[in-house]
């Protein structure tokens, strides 16, 4: 007869699946005081509460918060350790941004002060954060970086914490020996630590190894020694586990009385710690990270038995395991063991290749799962499951479930965030105004969005590589290489923010600073210098980069001397080009002049480049504010304009600006001008390039391709398109194509084509309009199309600046019954973050990544891995520039959905689109007739 432990329920109930749930052991992470000297008064008193409440994170929070002043104001040794407890304490509740901030901060203190210790801290609770969310694979990563930190530091508590984290993770992942050998060290360090808890939980780890291993004899020893252990802490859960695992073990060898014998003892342990249980509420402990029930009953061990065997390859143990902690759950009525359980039999079903049965069975799992709302349980089982099916190739099933985790992760994660801010407000509602609490909750939610984006990021950049086969190992380091360029831009902010008005080769003032001295002078006349080196390429050929950013140094040293003396301010634009503001009183071309002057006189001694002499010009030019042109931006122009007429002459030369100099430059002025007169007379005409389905091999409909006929020349929208984005004109001509696009689409409707689509192209500066919105509406409505038929094509860089309203946007567009889809996909952001937050519908691949299909096998992987992931998120895939029979061929094999490129169609005037239509109907109606 079985004898059945009964659950605990004062504790949190757990479904714990992995040897990797324990005891929150880690919460003295980074006690080890770099040196080996003993932590300050800080740690001590993290230490005590580990000890005490070391599985109760709630409390520990409690305990921990008055200590953070302190923390903060004491030694780094202190601030590290506070910070390692305070976010492994938060990660174990799932409030990961906690967590995240202190993975931040540490990380932070380790790369400032090269402190190894603080730096291991960061990886490993980083390791604890996504081994809690199921993301084995990211963790081992994360904690494999973290071990050779470790062992620099003399610091047993450090490695004791390392290495059982590293020990979870390679045995998640099925690396039993490894996991053996990490927690024999963790054996070690606890031992060198003197704490026989720790030690204990070390062990703990080992007997499901062994049991699993078929090592029964070294299992029960070591379920013995937990005991022995055990005896001396106050951890009543060391006791119940060790019994647990032994009537496990008992079982595993066939000794029946000693297995019973076992049972009865972890039953009376039970029962021995339930009277003395602390009563009151408790927070939930995440599945993941254990708590002091960790395998306290044996539906608990078998499903962590069962896990291991699952990761282990043991698919039939696995099942044979699962099956029992079912009957085992149904016989107790807990519904919580029976969903992991359910999971568990299914997911070695499926490895054993009964994929339907197994699929129904974990679906059932994770339903059960679902309506308990044990979200972040069933975030990590979806990510087993996810794992699972890729294994077994179910591709597409995989994607579906992998966006369900997806979603589901940001949902847990916004919550997460929610309930922050919910708690700041509530701590700080004494002392600060209910206007500053909305601010915080609108920066919250601002952050929130770029958080979640960035978060999305880097998971998808993760299942990028995983789809991409590259290892757990190259994953990982692609992660953390991301992660670090992330971190390094923010760490230099100050740094930054001296280059951003410096230039590093002269150490001027450069461009921007210019701009912002400008403004700043608030309408006080002055003058602008446009100053150039003439024929400086001719020169660096001649004496090398290296020796030209040495004469460049030199030149600019010059001038910054005249113009200091002259009261005026140098700055380098970029390349050859330096600039100078000095105030001027308007008609004082006097002054003007003497400067001009002066900035020629610095050059005539020859520069001394290593031994030779070089002779150097300069052109000048010089406009003046408010004389010359009213606002900055114009007066720097009118001096640019000014100084392309010196550089006609030899030697040093300037010019001063004049009206006559404007009116006969052919600039951008006067393009603009040509464009807006082509907009009113009619100049610019839609050319269209067809899009075919791959299911039918049909054109499905067209591109609307802008042409501008300029003086008898047809002028590419390479060239005009950026003009226009620039001056501001685009957000009407961009109306005039909406309104052409649309206007064809209901032609072509009418004509009896059916429902050809047209792609319109849609700039940033236009999307981002405020009237935007209201243009399209009126378009639709004037022109009387099919919404459905029109596409409008967005870039990346068009919504993701302001993501949310951006989004709002979208929405609104999708609702007016409008087509999206994102236009160069892969050349931007290159990141599939928004895919899911924002509501589209198609994604078009960049030529870019066509063209190489055949030739780089990279590339291939891109575009196939793209058009998978597109599917699973139920979008359709455009792939653009397809030239040859074999790029379609390639394109077709991967389920691309539709063609577009020269190999079809070239751009060409509607008539040509609509004979194009007109021979396609004949075509189809002979074949029908013959
Ligand atoms: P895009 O949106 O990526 O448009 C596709 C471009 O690729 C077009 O160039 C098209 O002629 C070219 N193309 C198509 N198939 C092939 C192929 O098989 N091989 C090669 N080598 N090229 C191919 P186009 O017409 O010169 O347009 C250039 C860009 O100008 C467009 O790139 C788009 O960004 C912009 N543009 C064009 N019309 C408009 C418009 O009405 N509004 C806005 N805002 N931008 C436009
Ligand atoms: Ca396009
Ligand atoms: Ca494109």
């Amino acid at each position: 007869m079985t004898l059945h432990l009964p659950s605990v329920p004062a504790w949190p109930r757990r479904c714990l699946l992995r040897a990797a749930a324990r005891a929150l052991v880690a919460l003295t992470a980074a006690l080890g005081a770099t040196g080996g000297a003993l932590a300050g008064a800080i740690g001590d008193k993290v230490f005590e509460i580990e000890a005490q409440f070391g599985s109760q994170p709630g409390q520990v929070i409690e305990r921990l918060r008055p200590l953070e002043a302190g923390a903060r104001a004491g030694d780094t040794d202190d601030l590290r350790i506070f910070l390692a407890a305070w976010g492994y304490a938060h990660a174990s509740i799932d409030k990961p941004s906690v967590a995240e901030a202190a993975v931040e901060e540490l990380t932070d203190l380790g790369e400032r002060l090269h402190d190894p210790a603080a730096l291991a801290s960061a990886y490993t609770l980083k390791a604890a954060m996504l081994s809690f969310s199921g993301q084995v694979r990211a963790a081992f990563g994360w904690v494999e970086s973290a071990l050779p930190l470790a062992d620099k530091v003399p610091s047993p508590d450090l490695q004791y914490w390392v290495d059982m984290m590293a020990a979870d993770m390679a045995t998640s992942n099925g690396h039993l020996d490894e996991g053996v050998r990490m927690y024999e060290a963790a054996v070690v360090a606890a031992r060198r630590g003197r704490n026989p808890r720790r030690e204990a939980q070390a062990y703990l780890g080992l007997v499901p190894l062994h049991i699993v291993k078929g090592q029964l004899g070294v299992a029960l020893r070591q379920a013995a020694l937990v005991r022995e252990l055990g005896a001396r802490t106050t951890d009543p859960s060391l006791r119940i586990s060790s019994w647990v695992l032994e009537a496990l073990a008992a079982d595993a060898q066939g000794d029946t009385r000693r297995s019973e014998r076992a049972r009865r003892e972890a039953q009376n342990a039970t029962l021995a710690a339930l009277v003395e249980a602390p009563a009151g509420p408790q927070v939930p402990v995440n599945s993941q990270a254990g708590g002091d029930g960790w395998m306290g009953t044996e539906v608990d061990a078998l499903l962590t038995l069962s896990a291991l065997h699952q990761s282990a390859g043991n698919f039939g143990a696995a099942r044979d395991l699962a099956l029992r902690a079912r009957t085992q759950a149904q016989a107790q009525n807990d519904d919580a063991h029976l969903a992991v359980a359910l999971v568990n039999i299914g997911l070695a079903d499926i490895r054993m290749g009964h994929i339907q049965q197994g699929m129904a069975l974990a679906n059932d799992g994770l339903a059960r799962m679902g309506s308990r709302k044990r979200d972040a349980e069933l975030l990590i089982q979806l990510n087993r499951y996810v794992a699972a099916l890729e294994r077994s190739g179910e591709t597409s099933e995989s994607w579906l479930r992998l966006r369900d985790a997806l979603m589901l992760e940001t949902e847990l994660a916004r919550r997460d965030r929610r309930s922050t801010v919910i708690e700041l407000q509530r701590e700080s509602s004494f002392q600060q105004r209910q206007r500053e609490l909305d601010q915080l909750e609108h920066q919250n939610a601002l952050q929130a969005a770029e958080i979640g984006r960035r978060a999305m990021e880097r998971t998808l950049s993760l299942l990028l590589a995983a789809a991409m086969g590259l290892g757990g190992v190259v994953a990982w380091r692609l992660y953390l290489r991301a992660r670090k360029a992330n971190r390094q831009l923010a760490l230099n902010n100050e740094a930054l923010e001296f280059a951003s008005h410096h230039d590093a080769v002269t150490g001027l003032l450069n461009r921007r600073a210019m701009e912002a001295h400008t403004t700043a002078l608030h309408g006080q006349p002055y003058c602008n210098v446009s100053i150039s080196v003439k024929q400086f390429g001719l020169i660096v050929g001649s004496v090398g980069h290296q020796q030209g950013d040495q004469l460049l140094c030199q030149i600019a040293g010059r001038l910054d001397a005249v113009a200091r003396r002259h009261d005026a301010t140098l700055y380098r634009v970029d390349g050859v080009t330096f600039g100078a503001i000095f105030r001027c009183a308007e008609g004082d071309t006097q002054r003007v002049r003497t400067v001009l002057q002066a900035l020629a006189e610095a050059m005539e001694v020859p520069f001394e480049v290593g031994n030779q002499d070089l002779i150097v010009s300069i052109g000048a030019g010089a406009a003046h504010c408010p004389t010359d042109a009213p606002t900055a931006h114009e007066v720097a122009r009118l001096a640019e304009l000014a100084k392309l007429r010196t550089h006609a002459e030899p030697g040093n030369t300037h010019v001063l600006y004049d009206a006559r100099i404007g009116e006969s430059q052919h600039d951008k002025l006067h393009m603009e001008a040509r464009m807006a007169k082509a907009l009113e007379q009619g100049g610019f005409e839609l050319y269209y390039q067809g899009q075919r389905s791959m299911a039918d091999g049909r054109f499905c409909g067209f591109e609307a391709l802008l042409r501008w006929h300029d003086g008898g020349k047809m002028v590419s929208p390479a060239q005009f398109i950026p003009l226009a984005e620039e001056s501001g004109l685009i957000v009407r001509i961009g109306a005039w194509v909406l309104q052409q696009g649309c206007q064809q689409a209901k032609a072509w409707a009418d004509a009896g084509f059916g429902a050809v689509k047209v792609a319109v192209n849609i700039s940033p500066r236009q999307f981002n309009h405020p009237d935007f919105l209201a243009t399209v509406r009126r378009t639709l409505q004037a022109t009387g199309v099919d919404p459905a038929q029109i596409e409008l094509e967005i870039t990346e860089g068009s919504v993701m600046d302001a993501a949310e309203a951006s989004i709002a946007q979208l929405h609104a567009l999708r609702e007016l019954g409008l087509q999206l889809s994102i236009d160069d996909f892969g050349t931007g952001y290159a990141s599939l973050s928004y895919l899911r937050r924002f509501p589209l519908t198609r994604l078009k691949i960049d030529r870019s990544f066509v063209s190489q299909l055949g030739a780089s096998a990279q590339d291939d992987t891109i575009v196939r891995t793209v058009i998978g992931l597109a599917h699973g998120l139920g979008l359709a895939v455009t792939a653009e520039g397809v030239e040859t029979p074999a790029q379609e061929a390639m394109l077709q094999s991967w389920h691309c959905d539709v063609v577009q490129g020269f190999l079809h169609s070239r751009p060409a005037p509607a008539a040509t689109a609509t004979q194009l239509l007109v021979a396609e109907r004949e075509a189809l109606l002979q074949a029908a007739e013959a």
